[in-house]
C-alpha cells in the first residue's frame, strides 16, 4: 500500500501523475491519499489561504474517482489536533490484525523528503514504512544521500548507484524513483487564481471547476492592488 500525504492545497496534475508513476514503479496494489488536517486556528497567510479540509478532500475525491487503485483516507482529517506522520503510520500499520503485512510505502517527492529530519519523530517513520522518493523539478535528485536526512544517515546501508538505501535494524527501505518531471505545484495553482488567470491543464476538470465556482483562492478584495 502506497501512502501519499500532503496538504493537497489544492491537488493537481503533479500529485496525480506522480502517484500513477510510482504505482506502476514499485507494483503498488493501491495508493491512499492523505490530505492533512490543518487546524483552523492555524495561523495562516490571509492573502495566501489553505482550503478547508472538506474542500481539499472532496478535491481529491473527484480527482480520483473512477482510479480503480486510488482512494482517500481521512485519518488526517478526521483526527483532532495538528496531523504527524508518524501517527498516522502507526495507524494504518496497526489496521494490519495478524502483523505480517509488508510496511507501508510513504510517497514523497525529493522536496519533503529532504526536510523529514525535522517532522516529528523522524527515526519512528523511517522505521515503521518502506519510502518511495519521486524526482521533482527543479532538480533531478540521483542519489539518495543527497537528500536523505542527516539524523537517519547512519541507519542506512546505501547501494553504490544510490537508488536504494536498506535501514540495517528495522529492514525498511528507500526507493528513488525518477518520473516524469511535471514542475506544477500548489502555489502556483493559487497564484494563477489570486491573478485571475485560467488554471485549466494544471488541475483536473472537474477540480478546477469547484474552485473556480468557490473562489476560495481569489485575490481578495483589499488586497487587489489599485490603479
Ligand atoms: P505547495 O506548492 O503549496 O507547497 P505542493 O505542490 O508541494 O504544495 P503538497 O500537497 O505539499 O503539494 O505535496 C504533497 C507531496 O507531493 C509532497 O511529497 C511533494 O513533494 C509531492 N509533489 C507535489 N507536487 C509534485 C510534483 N509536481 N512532482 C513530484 N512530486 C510532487
Amino acid at each position: 500500500t502506497g501512502v501519499f500525504g500532503g496538504t493537497f492545497n489544492p491537488i493537481h496534475l503533479g500529485h496525480l501523475r506522480a502517484a500513477e508513476e510510482v504505482r506502476q514503479a514499485l507494483s503498488l496494489d493501491r495508493v491512499l491519499f492523505v490530505p492533512s488536517r490543518i487546524p483552523p486556528h492555524k495561523h495562516t497567510d490571509p492573502d495566501d489561504p489553505i482550503a478547508d479540509s472538506a474542500r481539499r478532500l472532496r478535491w481529491v475525491e473527484r480527482a480520483i474517482a473512477g482510479h480503480p487503485d486510488f482512494s482517500v483516507d481521512r485519518v488526517q482529517i478526521e483526527r483532532e489536533g495538528p496531523s504527524f506522520l508518524v501517527d498516522t503510520l502507526a495507524t494504518i500499520r496497526g489496521r494490519d490484525g495478524t502483523g505480517t503485512a509488508p510496511p507501508p510505502v510513504f510517497i514523497v517527492g525529493q522536496d519533503a523528503f529532504a526536510e523529514m529530519g525535522d517532522w516529528r519523530a523522524p527515526e519512528r517513520i523511517f522505521a515503521l514504512a518502506d519510502l518511495a522518493v519521486m524526482t521533482r523539478p527543479p532538480g533531478h535528485l540521483r542519489h539518495l544521500a543527497d537528500r536523505l536526512p542527516a539524523i537517519v544517515r547512519d541507519d542506512y546501508d546505501i547501494a553504490a548507484d544510490g537508488r536504494a538505501a536498506l535501514h540495517r535494524s528495522a529492514g525498511t527501505r528507500i526507493d528513488l524513483v525518477p518520473i516524469t518531471p511535471l514542475d506544477i505545484s500548489s502555489s502556483r495553482v493559487r497564484e494563477e487564481c489570486r491573478a485571475g488567470r485560467s488554471i485549466r491543464y494544471l488541475v483536473p476538470e472537474s477540480v478546477r471547476e469547484e474552485i473556480e465556482e468557490s473562489r476560495c483562492y481569489a485575490a481578495r478584495p483589499a488586497a487587489r492592488a489599485h490603479g
